[in-house]
This record gives C-alpha cells, structure tokens and sequence, in this order.
C-alpha cells in the first residue's frame, strides 16, 4: 500500500480545518505517485507570522490586535491570498486557509503559491478611522515579507476595496514609492481590475453551469439556495436570478428566508446593508440548518465552514453542492453525498474566481495597461471552464471525489515546482 495513501474513512468529524486539508493532500499526493518527503513540506506554510498591532482607539484607549500573515508554498512564484478581519481568526485556520490558496492558485495554473492573512478583530464594532488605523498598522507589521513579487495580499471575510486601498497607500509610503502590485481588490482609480468585486460570484456560476450541464439541469427555472448573503452569496443571488433560475432561499448570521415560488432578490439587495445582513427585515424565518435541508435542485453553501456534516448530509435534497464558502462540508459528509451521487465542485474549484481576477488585476498593474470588463470576463470564463473540466476528467479517469480531484490538480504544480528547485 501507498504510505501515503491515508483513506478519507480514518478522518474524524471533529478534525481542525487544517487537519482535514492536510489529510486530501496527503491522499492526493499518494495518488500521485509522490514521496513522503513531499507532503512533509507542504503539509504546513513555509513561514507564518504572527504580529501584535498596538492602535489608538476613538475614546483614546491603546488596544492591542493580533494578526497573522502565513504563506504557504513558494515554489511556483509569489504567495497570493486575502486578509480576513474577524473576532473568530485563529492561527491553525489562517495556515489552512494559505493552502486552500496554494490548491486554487494550482487548479487555475496561476503563477502564484498560496497565502493568507488574518487580524482578530470584529470590524463590526470598529469606526472607520479604527479600521483605517489597524489596516495601516498591519501592513507596517508584515511589509518586510510581503510585495509585489513576495507575497500579494487581497479581501477575504469583512475586508474590502477601501481597506486595499489605505494597505496599498501604506505600503507605497514604506517603500517611497507607488506600489499598486502589491495588494489587489483595489478600487478601480486606483489600479483595481474590472470585474474583481463580482469575481468570486462569477467563478461559482461558472461552477453551477459547468455542474448543472454534467447533470442534464436546465438552468432556466432550476431551483436554488444559496446560504450566505455577502459579498461572493449576493452577487451569485442576482447572477442566478438574471440567467432565469429560481432562488428559492437566502440566510445571513441570522437566520434564512425560504419561498419555494423565487424570492424577490433585488429587493433584498436593495435592503442588504454592507456586512450582508437583510433576514432581520423578516418574521418568518428558518435557520440557517433547516435552510440547506430544503427541496431544491442546486444548493451553495456561500457563508462559513463545516455546514453540511455527517448530521445533515443525507438530508440534503440537492443534487448539485457548489461550494463558494471555504471548507463548508466536512470530509465525512463529502463521502456521504458522493456516495449518493450528489455533484460536490469544491471550495478550492468553485471558489477561484476571485485569485483568478487578481491575478488579472495585478498583470494589469505590472503591465500599467489596464483591460475592459469584456476583456477580463473572458479570460475568467476560459481559465474556470478550462479548470472545472480538468477536475472533472480527473475524478472520471481516476474514480475519486471532486474534492480528492482538485486537490490532485491543485497540489502537483507545487510538487514539481518544489522538486525541480531541489527543495525535496
Ligand atoms: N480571499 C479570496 C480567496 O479566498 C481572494 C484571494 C485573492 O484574490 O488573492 O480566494
């Protein structure tokens, strides 16, 4: 037997995000024929710091915040990966996250590897002037191991353009000079690409086409839910809506709204305020739980990890999981709905079309030529179309999950990369 070849089945429910990303990549690896020596490089980032950032509070007060900034695997080129601003950060997830970058980078064939970034905090409680201090006092934190051609930094979780842009104005200080290749998710005065905002939605749909084409589904009048009403959830919900499916469900952290005859989503969007909150606005309303249980033809999980579970997955109706969140079904639940031939595309697929769009944005920015949202449109559609039917032909030629696939797509750039530098 493969030494490497750890079955999905040894994996525990209660594994960390870390632990169980670290188990498909061992797999994945041992499927491919690599050493033990391989996964022992790339079960962990190479570096991870860990920074304390002291910031003058409004009432005057210092407070101390904690920040992370992992990168995972160089090999292949500079790391690439958002910065997350949320109270439930925490270091082992942070790692993870870099290598589900390292996997989306390899699935798309980016030249980048994988990193990520995270600042325990809840910008939810902050006033602008106290993210704006803490996203300088960041980038003054890590500048030394991150740029342009070292590691470029994104949004993720509760950060957005305005905060690329004072991280981008605080790194051009340090540097004495205009850097806009050094974080990406920028506005577009300021060097950001066409078509960034909507990108992580975009890429799920090409996702749900290309899933919904492999299952005989109509788009035109198929049934919807997607959980999670932020930025990649919402722009989908309009997406869906516009190509004539039916969204039947949305939820956000407090709770899900369900309407088997279509929801009226321009009106949510219209009413969504800026952290993706909208179900407030109602009284009837089911949890987040009993939202992804609801008959419907094609489900997306666009919020937060390990929502479908050993638990629920054999309750799940759908018969298409898309997954736009990170690491919203476990490995467990993953057997589960492959065995009952649900179409799982997983996160580190369904979800690369944010990297994809930033590493346009960031050629823009080398290049100081800037492109038409035409242009940046097609080029996404080509590399996720080209990416998803990869992962595919992989799990049909070698009898394993999606996920198992993409992670066999996603980590052999970085094995080989990795041994034709001499690094193993
Ligand atoms: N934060 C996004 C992700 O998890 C985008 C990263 C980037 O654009 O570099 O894929």
């Amino acid at each position: 037997m493969n030494p490497l070849s750890t079955s999905i089945k040894e994996e525990k429910e209660t594994a960390s995000l870390l632990e169980s990303t670290q188990v498909v990549i061992k797999e994945a690896l041992g499927k491919l024929g690599y050493s033990e020596e391989v996964f022992e490089l790339l079960k962990e980032p190479l570096r991870m710091l860990t920074v304390r950032i002291p910031i003058k509070m409004d009432d005057n007060t210092t407070k101390i915040f904690t920040g992370y900034r992992a990168q995972h695997n160089d090999a292949v080129g500079p790391t690439k990966g958002g910065i997350r601003f949320h109270p439930e950060v925490d270091e082992e997830e942070v790692k993870a996250l870099s290598m589900w970058m390292s996997l989306k980078c390899g699935i798309v064939n980016l030249p980048y590897g994988g990193g990520k970034g995270g600042i325990i905090c809840d910008p939810r409680q902050m006033s602008i002037g106290e993210l704006e201090r803490l996203s300088r006092g960041y980038v003054r934190a890590i500048s030394q191991i991150v740029g342009p051609t070292k590691d470029i930094p994104a949004p993720d979780v509760y950060t957005n353009s305005q905060i690329m842009a004072w991280m981008m104005d605080e790194y051009s200080r340090i540097r004495e000079h205009d850097s806009p290749g050094f974080i990406t998710g920028k506005p577009l005065v300021l060097g950001g690409s066409h078509g960034r905002e909507k990108a992580t939605a975009q890429g799920v749909t090409i996702c749900i086409e290309e899933a919904a084409k492999r299952k005989g589904i109509e788009l035109k009048g198929a049934r919807i839910i997607v959980q999670g009403f932020g930025n990649a959830g919402s722009f989908l919900a309009k997406f869906m809506h516009d190509a004539g499916a039916k969204v039947i469900g949305i939820s956000d952290a407090y709770g899900a709204i369900y309407n088997p005859d279509g929801l009226d989503i321009n009106y949510l969007l219209d009413k969504r305020d800026s952290f993706g909150t909208v179900t407030t606005l109602f009284e009837n309303k089911i949890t987040n739980q009993e939202l992804l249980e609801q008959d419907c033809d094609i489900l997306v999980p666009a919020a937060i990890s390990n929502q479908i579970t050993k638990e629920n997955a054999h309750l799940i109706k759908a018969q298409i999981v898309v997954e736009a969140a990170n690491g919203p079904t476990t490995l467990e639940a993953t057997k589960i709905l492959t065995e009952r031939n649900v179409l799982l595309v997983p996160d580190v697929l369904a979800s690369s079309g944010g990297v994809t769009v930033s590493y346009f944005e960031w050629v823009q920015n080398n290049q100081g030529y800037y492109w038409e949202d035409e242009e940046v449109q097609r080029k996404l559609k080509d590399l996720l179309v080209n990416s998803f039917n990869q992962v595919y032909e992989m799990s049909e030629t070698r009898k394993v999950n999606m996920r198992l696939a993409a992670y066999m797509v996603g980590v052999r750039k970085m094995a080989e990369a990795s041994i034709f530098r001499g690094w193993v």
